[in-house]
């Protein structure tokens, strides 16, 4: 039988039927142990014909029961005389063919001697049964007290193999749980975690068949190993007893004689169990993978051993694997929708910057056209002063728009995530001397000084100089823009160990708390009138920092209201090497 799979303990109970038989003198001693609502015998002294007829038979406790309840109280043993055993007493013990002796103490063939054998708390673990006394009378008081002591003996025994087997079940069930936390907690693909669950649990539960199952949802399809091909009426069936089973908290066993609990009715049982037969199983447990409120799938476990009860241990052991397994669902549905979702702001991306880049190169054009004619126009000479200035005016918004078109562009091309990150390494000093001429002649019309520090030694890093050449001067540009006439602005270049650090500070108008946390926004101007009293497009900053991170490197910016700003742009430092391998 293979509830009883340790050998130790079947031999135990062997050894104490063979001495209660032989040292009392019964041909018949039966060990039988109790299985949910089922006894099996798990030990038997006698000849070669009933050893193979009665080992691993698998009675109804009720029938035991009913007997012990029409005997004769003789100490640890209960007699049933034949006048009383019921008539369907094959069921409990052996009925040896045997023809009785004279006299009012001779043995019959239908009377019945056990032993019921009880657990410390009192349960009832099993049954010594003998029969067939080799003296063919009912025992006598001296053999009556040595089947006392054997009674006591075998009580004993069965107390030790059941702890036993208890121990060895629990040891196999953490195992399992082990497993199962292993590969559920060590990656993501949850196809590949069922599958590696697998293993752990058919052995640790000792079933002969494996079904995970995870529901499909709207978004995602289901996983796992289905049964082969289930019928849509049996999967919603077996959905729902799942849920159910979620809902309190536990499984559901289906096994013939079995009644389902609660919360399952008698046509789901019935149907499950139609199933589980289907699948060449006699018995199954249904438990559910869930998490939080929501029932997500369902884990079913097949026996083919009908004798062999699921117990309170396996139950409550599969439940807790089960929570496992279901985080790993719960974490593989997060990443396949967190995957979705990158995908779908990549596209968005995608979309956004071919926008951009089409709505601005539409611009560009017809804004060099009226700036060519604005110019042209310019150069005609005896215009009135009125239309003089109108032709101004049209210029410097024209400009404005140009710079708007020219921003665009510039965001459209560092936002196409397809785009290439451009780098060659190069030296910050080199890149910076453009940047601050170009500077330098607005800032002299409003007699602002710049200074600049540079290093003695190299600063190199690894960027694209048009990219490098628009930060500094978008840095710069905002720097002079932002400061009061007379005021300074200086730029340093730090070399660190590992990085280039690049400050523009200015004296100017500063930049609030408030402001300072949207800054890098697209399309964000200050709320301070004497920001917002400069042109600008809002963009400057987005892009900067938009570059300055597309080649590993961070901006940031520290300011006073009323005091001025300093802006600093950290870059990874590069080295010669790389410029040669580049
Ligand atoms: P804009 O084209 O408006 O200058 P930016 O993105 O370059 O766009 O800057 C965004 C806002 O940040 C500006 O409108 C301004 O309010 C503020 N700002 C940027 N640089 C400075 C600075 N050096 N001093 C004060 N305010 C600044």
């Amino acid at each position: 039988m293979t509830s009883w799979s340790d050998a130790g303990s079947r031999e135990a109970l062997s050894l104490v039927a063979a001495s209660v038989a032989e040292m009392v003198g019964f041909e018949i001693a039966i060990i039988s142990v109790v299985r949910g609502d089922r006894m099996h015998s798990v030990a038997v002294e006698g000849s070669h014909e009933i050893r193979t007829a009665m080992l691993g038979v698998a009675t109804p406790l009720r029938a035991a029961t009913a007997e012990l309840e029409r005997a004769d109280d003789w100490g640890r043993f209960r007699f049933v005389p034949h006048e009383r055993t019921a008539s369907d007493l094959h069921t409990v013990g052996w009925v040896p063919d045997m023809d009785p002796v004279e006299g009012e103490d001779a043995w019959h063939p239908l009377d019945l001697l056990v032993a019921p054998l009880y657990g410390e708390d009192g349960a009832m673990l099993g049954l010594l049964s003998i029969d067939l006394p080799l003296t063919r009378r009912r025992p006598d008081p001296t053999q009556r007290h040595l089947l006392e002591r054997y009674a006591a003996q075998a009580e004993r025994t069965l107390r030790m193999a059941v702890e036993r087997d208890e121990l060895g079940e629990r040891i196999r069930l953490a195992e399992a749980a082990r497993g199962v936390v292993r590969f559920a907690s060590a990656q993501d693909d949850l196809e590949r975690v069922l599958d590696d669950c697998r293993a752990p649990l058919l052995e640790g539960f000792r079933a002969d068949y494996l079904g995970i199952r995870t529901y499909a949802t709207s978004e995602l399809a289901a996983v796992g190993s289905p049964p082969p091909p289930v019928s849509e009426a049996l999967m919603d069936n077996i959905r729902d007893i799942a849920r159910r089973a979620w809902d309190a908290q536990g499984v559901v066993v289906a096994a013939d004689h079995l009644r389902p609990p609660g919360f399952v009715s008698e046509e789901q049982n019935a149907a499950m169990l139609l199933a589980v037969h289907d699948t060449g199983m006699a018995t199954s447990m249904l438990v559910p993978l869930g998490s939080g409120t929501e029932c997500l799938g369902h884990i079913a476990l097949g026996r083919v051993d009908p004798s062999l009860p699921w117990s309170p241990d396996e139950r409550a052991s599969a439940f807790d694997v089960a929570r496992d397994i279901a985080q790993a669902v719960v974490r593989s549905r997060n990443l396949a929708h967190e995957q979705r979702l990158v995908e779908q702001l990549r596209d968005l991306a995608t979309y956004k910057a071919q926008v951009l880049s089409t709505v601005s190169h539409e611009l560009k054009n017809p804004l060099g056209a009226i700036l060519g004619h604005l110019e042209l126009l310019e150069g005609v000479g005896g215009m009135p002063t009125d239309a003089r200035r109108s032709v101004a005016a049209l210029e410097r918004a024209a400009l404005r728009m140009r710079r708007v078109v020219d921003d665009l562009l510039a965001l459209a091309e560092i936002e196409d995530p397809e785009a290439d990150v451009p780098g060659e390494v190069l030296d910050v000093r080199a890149v910076i001397d453009e940047a601050v001429q170009l500077t330098r002649e607005g800032a002299e019309n409003r007699d602002l000084h710049i200074d600049v520090v540079v290093p003695h030694e190299e600063a190199l890093v690894s960027f694209d100089a048009d990219d490098l050449d628009r930060v500094l001067t978008n840095l710069l540009s905002n720097a002079v823009k932002y400061t009061h006439a007379g005021g300074s602005v200086a730029l340093t270049v730090t070399v660190h160990d590992e990085e280039v650090e690049i400050a523009v500070a200015d004296e100017g108008i500063g930049i609030s708390e408030a402001d300072q946390e949207r800054l890098f926004t697209e399309f964000f101007r200050s709320t301070n009138p004497q920001a917002v009293a400069r042109p600008g497009t809002g963009l400057g900053l987005t892009i900067c920092k938009r570059i300055v991170e597309r080649h590993g490197g961070r901006i940031g910016v520290q300011s006073t209201l009323g005091e001025g700003s300093t802006f600093r742009v950290s870059l990874p430092r590069a080295s010669r090497d790389a410029r040669v391998a580049s």
